[in-house]
C-alpha cells in the first residue's frame, strides 16, 4: 500500500473544542500544526452543547473562584484531582474573556456583560446560595464557541485535514512519532509525523444504547492508547444526565431547569425537594438521576411503563423560553412530540458524559503509570482525557470550560516543549507502518458470521443492562462475563463493503473496534 508522509511540528487530532482551542493556540507560535478530524471540525460533537461554560465572573451576583472550586470538588465526589480543579477554575475567568474576544456571540445582560445561568450544583459562598456562573450563548453555547476557534484557526492558515479517519499512534522506542490516517474521500492512507501528537478525539458515550452523545462518540482516541499498551483512568465513572427525552436520548439541558424547570412523578408530585432540600430541581446531575431512578423503583415512573419522569417549562414565561432555550424547544417536538410551551417532556435518565479516559497531568501530557511519568511525544485532553477535574461526577457547564483552560494548556506546553526540540523526524521502521497496515486490512477484508451493526447493539444493550445507574457486584459481574464474549466476536465480525472510498461500513466497524476496548475497560 502506498502511505503518503506528511510532517509537522504538532498534529492535532480532532477538531472539537478541545481540539480547536488546542491548534488554534500553536497556531499563533511559529511552529507547524495540523488538524485531523473524521468529521468536518463545525460538525463535531461540540457543537451539540447547549447550557454554557461555567467560570465566576460574578456578572450576575458576586462570585468567587474558590466557591467554583469547593463546588467543583464537591460535585466530583471528592473523587477529582484538587490541584488540577484549582488550576481550571482558577483560569475559567480568563479563557471565557479570551472567547469573547475571539468573537463567541455570547448572550448579554441589560448592561452588555456575558448573560449567566445558574446550573446544578454551583453554589455560593460554600454551598450557601445559588450560584449564576454558566456563560451561555442561548441553548447553542458549543456551536458559537466551535464556530468562533474554527474561523480563528482558519485565520492562523492551520492545516486542516478533514474527514481523515485516523486508525492508530505510530510509536518508536516508546515515544509517540505520529498517527496513520485513512482519507475517507479517495481512500488514501497517510503517515503524519509530528513531535508531537494531542489526542482530542472526545468521549465514548456509543458504548451504551441510550446516550445524548453522537454516533461519531466513539473515544477512537482511548482505543489507540489501550492498543499502545497504556493504561485507561476512570473507566467506570460515566455520567447520566437526569434530562434525556424519552425514547430518544437527545439531550434537555439542565439550563432548562437553571431558567426555572422541575420535574413530576406520576402523581403530579414534585419530588426533588424530598432528595434535596436545598438545590432542589437543581441538585447535580448524580443526585436528580438516581432521584428518578427511585421514584420509578417505587413505582411513582410515569407512562404505561411507569419508567421515566415529566419536566415541566409550561410555566414559563414564552419570552424565557423562546430567548433562553430556543433548541431545546424544538427538540422537544421533533423527538418527543410535545410543544414544551403547554405540556410537560417525558425524560429520563441518559448516557451523557465519560469522566473517565487518558490519564493526564495539568499540562495534558499522557500519563503511563501511578508514579506521573509521561509518554514522550503524546499529549490528550477533552471529554477523552482525564485530568481528573470532575472526578466521579461532573458538573454541569464544566465540560466546555475544561476544553478551553486544558486546550490553551495544552497549546503552551506544546509550543515549550517543541522550542527545545530539534526540528528533524526521526526515520520510522516500515516494519511499524506494516502492523498497522496489516490490522487495518485484516479488519476491511474480514467476512465472518456477524455484522458490525448486530455485534455494537448487543455491546450497547449489555453495557446499557450491566452498568447502569445502580450497580452492584453480580450484575457487573454478569456484564462482564456477556463482554468478555462479545469482545471475542470482534474476530468474527463481516464487513461486507471492502473499498477504500466512502467506506462507512468499514469506519463503524474500526469504531465498533475502538469502543469494544473501551466497554471493557469499563
Ligand atoms: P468532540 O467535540 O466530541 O470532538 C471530537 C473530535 O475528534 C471530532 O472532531 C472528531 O471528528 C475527532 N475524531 C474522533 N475520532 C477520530 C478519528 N479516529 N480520526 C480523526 N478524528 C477523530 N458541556 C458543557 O460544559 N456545557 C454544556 O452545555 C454541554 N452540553 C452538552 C449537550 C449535549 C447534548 C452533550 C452530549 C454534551 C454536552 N456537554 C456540555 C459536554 C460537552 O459538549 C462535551 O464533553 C465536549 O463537547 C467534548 O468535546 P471534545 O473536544 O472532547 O470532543
Amino acid at each position: 500500500m502506498d502511505i503518503i508522509k506528511h510532517k509537522h511540528d504538532a498534529i492535532v487530532i480532532g477538531a472539537g473544542g478541545s481540539g480547536l482551542r488546542a491548534t488554534m493556540g500553536i497556531s499563533q507560535s511559529n511552529h507547524s500544526v495540523a488538524c485531523i478530524s473524521k468529521v468536518f471540525p463545525t460538525r463535531s460533537h461540540t457543537v451539540a452543547a447547549q447550557g454554557g461554560i461555567s467560570g465566576a465572573l460574578g456578572n450576575m451576583g458576586e462570585d468567587d473562584w474558590r466557591w467554583h472550586m469547593y463546588d467543583t470538588v464537591k460535585g466530583s465526589d471528592w473523587l477529582g484531582d484538587q490541584d488540577s480543579i484549582e488550576y481550571m477554575c482558577k483560569n475559567a475567568v480568563e479563557s471565557i474573556i479570551e472567547l469573547e474576544h475571539f468573537g463567541v456571540p455570547f448572550s448579554r445582560t441589560e448592561e452588555g456583560k456575558i448573560y449567566q445561568r445558574p446550573f446544578g450544583g454551583m453554589t455560593t459562598e460554600y454551598g450557601k446560595g445559588i450560584a449564576q456562573r454558566t456563560c451561555a450563548a442561548a441553548d447553542r453555547t458549543g456551536h458559537a464557541i466551535l464556530h468562533t476557534l474554527y474561523t480563528q484557526s482558519l485565520k492562523n492558515n492551520v492545516d486542516f485535514y478533514i474527514e481523515y479517519f485516523v486508525i492508530d499512534l505510530v510509536f518508536e522506542e516508546e515515544k509517540c512519532v505520529g498517527v496513520l490516517a485513512w482519507c475517507l474521500d479517495d481512500g488514501s492512507i497517510h503517515l503524519f509525523q509530528a513531535h508531537i501528537v494531542i489526542l482530542a478525539t472526545g468521549g465514548h458515550g456509543r458504548t451504551y444504547l441510550s446516550s445524548t452523545s453522537a454516533h461519531t462518540c466513539t473515544g477512537d482516541g482511548n482505543g489507540m492508547v489501550l492498543r499502545a499498551g497504556l493504561p485507561l483512568m476512570d473507566m467506570e465513572f460515566i455520567q447520566f444526565h437526569p434530562t434525556g427525552i424519552y425514547g430518544a436520548g437527545c439531550l434537555i439541558t439542565e439550563g432548562a431547569r437553571g431558567e426555572g424547570g422541575y420535574l413530576t412523578n406520576s402523581e403530579g408530585e414534585r419530588f426533588m425537594p424530598k432528595y434535596a432540600p436545598n438545590a432542589k430541581d437543581l441538585a447535580s446531575r448524580d443526585v436528580v438521576s438516581r432521584a428518578i431512578q427511585m421514584e420509578v423503583n417505587a413505582g411513582r415512573g410515569v407512562g404505561p411503563e411507569k419508567d421515566h419522569a415529566l419536566l415541566h417549562l409550561e410555566h414559563l414565561d414564552d419570552k424565557v423560553i423562546h430567548d433562553k432555550l430556543p433548541g431545546i424547544t424544538e427538540t422537544a417536538k421533533i423527538f418527543s412530540g410535545v410543544d414544551a410551551t403547554k405540556e410537560p417532556i417525558p425524560v429520563i435518565p441518559t448516557v451523557h458524559y465519560n469522566m473517565g479516559g487518558t490519564p493526564t497531568n495539568h499540562y495534558t501530557e499522557v500519563i503511563s503509570s501511578g508514579d506521573g511519568s509521561t509518554v514522550e511525544g503524546l499529549m490528550a485532553l477533552g471529554e477523552g482525557a482525564c485530568v481528573s477535574v470532575h472526578g466521579a461526577n461532573r458538573l454541569g457547564s464544566n465540560s466546555l470550560l475544561d476544553l478551553i483552560v486544558f486546550g490553551k494548556s495544552a497549546a503552551e506546553r506544546a509550543c515549550e516543549l517543541l522550542d527545545k526540540k530539534t526540528k528533524n523526524h526521526p526515520d520510522i521502521k516500515n516494519s511499524t507502518l506494516d502492523n498497522i497496515v496489516t490490522s487495518f486490512d485484516r479488519i476491511r477484508n474480514s467476512s465472518g458470521d456477524i455484522s458490525t451493526a448486530e455485534l455494537r447493539e448487543k455491546m450497547q444493550k449489555t453495557m446499557q443492562r450491566y452498568a447502569p445507574v445502580y450497580r452492584d457486584e453480580e450484575t457487573l459481574n454478569k456484564g462482564i462475563e456477556i463482554m468478555k464474549g462479545l469482545f471475542k466476536d470482534f474476530n468474527n465480525i463481516s464487513v461486507t463493503d471492502k473499498s477504500l472510498i466512502w467506506n462507512t461500513d468499514l469506519v463503524e466497524t474500526l469504531e465498533l473496534n475502538n469502543l469494544l476496548y473501551q466497554a471493557m475497560a469499563t
